[in-house]
């Protein structure tokens, strides 16, 4: 039987098939295991869009509510034995089952995308801070008069006045030249981070070249369902550092680094792209990963720190990167790292995740925040803005006032001493 309304949605039968419902990727799922729902699941996900693609239900919102309250996380890819590439499955269902929200388009097309309004909005929301405004709503209270969502993204916010990205001194007699991806939120909001990355790099002999115009990779768009904006970003990006013409383009953003790890599959329908985007592609590399594969010295600076590590999905469940980011903490003299309880397990960040689902992203944080503390750690450690943001929110909302810091902060402090 057909549902009327059902034939426009399309998904790949044959990724679809690669389905064999073993149930195995269920306890690695957050939401999952939070609920015990099998529509809240990897394998209730994949049948609910296997039924949509061939028109036995329609695109209902009930069934939509089950498909967003999907992360996005692929914890569920990494631990499937039959290989279902689930994270391109979700992107294409999110693209065809909603148009993005008029608010989100406005949030992400009018201020994500273009550097100029994004830089416009940072500095306002620096006034906001270094006026005094913002203590005081917290001190008074009356930040709880703020409409919730509103309320929400004022809680994620960093301290806005963190300094801008300063490129080092390049190297004398470099081993390599890369490039960095700024990106747009990671640029205003953690332009701290950039420096150090890329002073960690040029201490280490590569060169971090200035690429001009490299805009947003697109992957905030792809997450919130907009995949032809998406795609348009990514054409952009790639033309971009494609100019600058270097060895490796080195993200420290988890989720920016996968999304652009995929840019082969994204654009692999056009012709006057395809090549391009591969070529790209196979040149990135996350900052942890690039750093682990050169000629390092032993030690990595000195540090005397007891850290915990966060796995952020992008990194671990997408990209497969787990060993380097810890390799690199160990090899600090006096730093010890102890792991966190289920420190790969969503924090609830996800993109916009914890703006749009914000009962689920909550939960999450909470677990994660127990988790960290737990430890007695003296920092946490990262690897991704979106994390870091989720974390040091969920961390305030206790009380807490342990720093949440990029692996490439903390090498660049070990290193400088
Ligand atoms: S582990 Fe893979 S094959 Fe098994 S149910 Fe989950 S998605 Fe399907
Ligand atoms: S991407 Fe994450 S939240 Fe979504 S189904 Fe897979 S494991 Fe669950």
């Amino acid at each position: 039987m057909t549902v009327p309304g059902a034939s426009r949605f399309e998904l790949p039968s044959d990724a679809l098939q690669q389905c064999i419902r073993c149930g195995m990727c269920l306890e690695a799922c957050p939401t999952y295991t939070l609920t015990g729902l099998e529509t809240e699941s990897p394998r209730g996900r994949i049948h609910l869009m296997d039924a949509m693609t061939h028109g036995r239900i329609g695109a209902t919102a009930r069934v939509s509510l089950h498909l967003d309250r999907c992360l996005g996380c692929r914890a569920c890819e990494a631990v499937c034995p039959s290989g279902v590439p689930y994270g391109e499955l979700i992107e294409l269902t999110r693209a065809q089952l909603v148009r993005p929200s008029r608010r989100r388009d406005l949030l992400l097309g009018a201020i994500v995308a273009r550097p100029r309004v994004l830089d416009v909005a940072a500095r306002v929301g620096s006034l906001y801070e270094r006026s005094g405004v913002r203590a005081l709503l917290h001190a008074t209270g009356a930040i709880r008069l703020l409409p919730p969502g509103l309320r929400r993204l004022e809680s994620l916010y960093p301290p806005l006045a963190r300094p801008r990205y300063r490129a080092p001194t390049p190297p004398s007699a470099p081993v390599a030249r890369v490039a960095l991806l700024l990106g747009c939120v990671m640029r205003v909001a953690y332009g701290d981070v950039h420096t150090s990355a890329a002073h960690v790099l040029a201490r280490l002999g590569v060169e971090v070249v200035d690429v001009p115009d490299q805009g947003c990779c697109g992957a905030l768009h792809a997450h919130a369902g907009d995949r032809e904006a998406a795609r348009g970003l990514a054409r952009k990006a790639i033309a971009a550092f494609e100019r600058a013409g270097v060895d490796a383009l080195v993200v420290d953003a988890a989720g920016c680094g996968a999304y652009m790890k995929g840019y082969g599959r994204l654009l692999a329908d056009d012709p006057a792209w395809a090549e391009r985007a591969r070529a790209l592609a196979a040149r990135v590399r996350d900052v942890t990963e690039y750093i682990a594969s050169l000629e390092v010295p032993a030690p990595l600076g000195r540090l005397e720190a007891r850290v915990t590590y966060q796995d952020p999905c992008h990194l671990a469940h997408a990209q497969g990167i787990r060993r380097q980011p810890r390799e690199l903490l160990r090899r600090i003299d006096g730093l010890e790292l102890v792991e966190m309880p289920d420190a790969d397990m969503c924090c609830g960040s996800a993109g916009t995740y914890n703006v749009v689902q914000p009962e689920y992203a909550d939960r999450l944080q909470r677990a994660k925040v127990d988790a960290i503390l737990s430890t007695g750690a003296s920092a946490v450690v990262s690897a991704n803005p979106g994390c870091m943001l989720q974390v040091a929110a969920g961390l305030r909302a206790r009380g807490s006032d342990l720093p949440v810091l990029h692996v490439v902060e903390v090498l660049d402090r070990a290193m400088r001493s």
